[in-house]
């Protein structure tokens, strides 16, 4: 029997363990693997991963040896361009170089001419790279707004057009309100056309992701409830006509964690390993985060984490105040995260007037992730929006139940816990501190009857959130669109 090949190629503007700022990192640092895995004698999946060389990652591979180099002709600009290579677990990285991606630049930073300048550059390179390695693909799959050009782009490449079939093109949406505005400049530079879309509104016409999401074939939100909400006014942030105008090319994949990555059994950052047959590590990990955070150790005591990007979208402001009003209650609480400068003084102010029951770690610090996850008893993750959410995945395989508000992909990953003891979590539907308490409040009272507790505790651990499901869905859009 012949075995097919698919060959796809992945592009993404972050990637663990290359660089990692949020969940994007995780799904791209893990679904290529999973897809890979799923090649079997029938069928090949060669899938590759590109990513911007950022002085971050040039300086964990400081010697990594040049592929080659090719000038970019772009809007009657040419621009040198260096790729790089490297495998990480079986997959082929491309690393790509040139003088928009600055070497002292953060990779996303607050000044977005350099930004939409990097990040338009990186999707045009991309499309040169089948050409430059003499490999054709069959999937350009984009994630976000910093590729979206790559999608709007392709069919206007000589090299795809003459190419039968034309590559088919996905756009993975994991966070819809960073569009790319402020990128108009950039495209013109590089000779970019607007989209031409009717159903596009015409102020999104000379944005990235709108451009991206019109040219591609699908569109990929990170949860079936995600995919609902971009259809309504509250969560489609103007384009929700747009998306109800191409509802069929719209298809929800749950994202998935690293199972392997993400493990109490063997988890290497943790100082005892445990696993759903026997809890105890799980306790002496609380243990040895109160202490290494100097909080003392209380009994039947709940510790209650978030884990997050601080930002409004993260409802970081309903979880510190949320916990203010519940200050009386027996408690403690680690908060780990950086962004927003507001959000991160709210957390210092905290343990400021909490010492004795707070900690604001404000870093991005995955080891220490590792250690409260796994020592927690309850994560807090208030989001105003979650198009799929990582954090309570992973809490919930490390036995630490969240509480959180119940949109997008929280909704469908956390079963509230109900009066017979079933659920996985403590969900509520208003962003509002009231309501957080309500949830919190419930969780607490969960939490001081030790076997009920337990019992939830197997419930979550017990959940299959390896990429298994959601790459098999991927990979059954990738022959659904080679085949049409
Ligand atoms: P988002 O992608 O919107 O930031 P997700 O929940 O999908 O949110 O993914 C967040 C990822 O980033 C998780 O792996 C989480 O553990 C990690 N993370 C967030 N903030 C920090 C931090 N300050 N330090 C370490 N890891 C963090």
């Amino acid at each position: 029997m012949s075995q097919r090949q698919i060959n796809i190629l992945f592009l993404a503007s972050e990637a663990d363990p290359f660089v990692k700022i949020g969940g994007l990192g995780d799904v791209a640092g893990s679904l290529p693997p999973a897809i890979q895995n799923l090649s079997n004698d029938t069928i090949k999946y060669d899938i590759r991963l590109a990513l911007p060389f950022y002085g971050v990652i040039k300086k964990k591979l400081p010697n990594l040896p040049k592929m080659g180099e090719f000038p970019l002709h772009t809007g009657g600009i040419i621009i040198q361009t260096s790729i790089f290579e490297y495998t990480h677990r079986g997959i082929p990285v491309y690393f790509i170089d040139g003088a928009p991606i600055k070497e002292e630049d953060p990779v996303y930073g607050s000044n977005f001419v350099a930004d939409s300048e990097k990040f338009v550059f990186f999707s045009l390179a991309c499309l040169e790279l089948p050409r430059f390695l003499k490999w054709r693909i069959d999937i350009l799959h984009a994630n976000d707004w910093h590729t979206a050009v790559a999608i709007h782009q392709l069919s206007t490449q000589a090299v795809f057009r003459q190419s039968s079939p034309m590559p088919k093109k996905i756009l993975t949406l994991h966070n819809l309100p960073f569009m790319g505005a402020g990128s108009e400049d950039a495209l013109t530079r590089f000779g970019i056309e607007p989209a031409d879309d009717p159903h596009l509104p015409t102020w999104a016409r000379t944005i990235p992701l709108p451009m991206g999401l019109a040219s591609a074939d699908r569109i990929v939100p990170v949860s079936r409830s995600y995919a609902q909400e971009i259809l309504t006014p509250e969560f489609g942030c103007g384009l929700e006509s747009f998306f109800k105008s191409h509802s069929e090319k719209i298809w929800g994949i749950i994202n998935g964690i690293d199972n392997t990555g993400w493990d109490p059994a063997s988890d290497k950052f943790i100082t005892s390993n445990f696993n759903v047959e026997n809890l105890s590590g799980k306790i002496s990990c609380k243990n040895t985060l109160l202490t290494e955070l100097g909080l003392n150790l209380q009994p039947r005591t709940p510790l209650i984490v978030l884990i997050s990007r601080m930002d409004q979208q993260k409802g970081v402001d309903l979880a510190i105040n949320s916990l203010r009003m519940i200050e009386n209650l027996r408690w403690q609480a680690i908060i780990l995260g950086s962004g927003d400068s507001k959000l991160e003084s709210a957390a210092m102010d905290l343990e400021n007037s909490l010492p004795e029951k707070v900690r604001a770690k404000i870093l991005f610090d995955s080891a220490l992730s590792h250690r409260m996850y796994a020592g927690a008893d309850i994560l807090l993750m208030p989001s105003r929006y979650e198009p799929c959410g990582l954090s309570q995945l992973i809490a919930m395989r490390y036995g630490t139940l969240p509480v959180a508000r119940a949109t997008g992909g929280l909704k469908d990953t956390i079963r509230d816990v109900d009066k017979h003891g079933h659920g996985t979590g403590f969900l509520f539907s208003e962003a509002s501190a009231n309501e957080t308490v309500k949830a919190l409040k419930r969780s607490m009272e969960a939490y001081m009857q030790q076997e009920r507790w337990n019992g939830l505790i197997r419930n979550a651990m017990d959940q299959d959130f390896s990429w298994n499901n959601s790459a098999k869905e991927y990979c059954a859009l990738y022959q659904q669109l080679i085949e049409k």
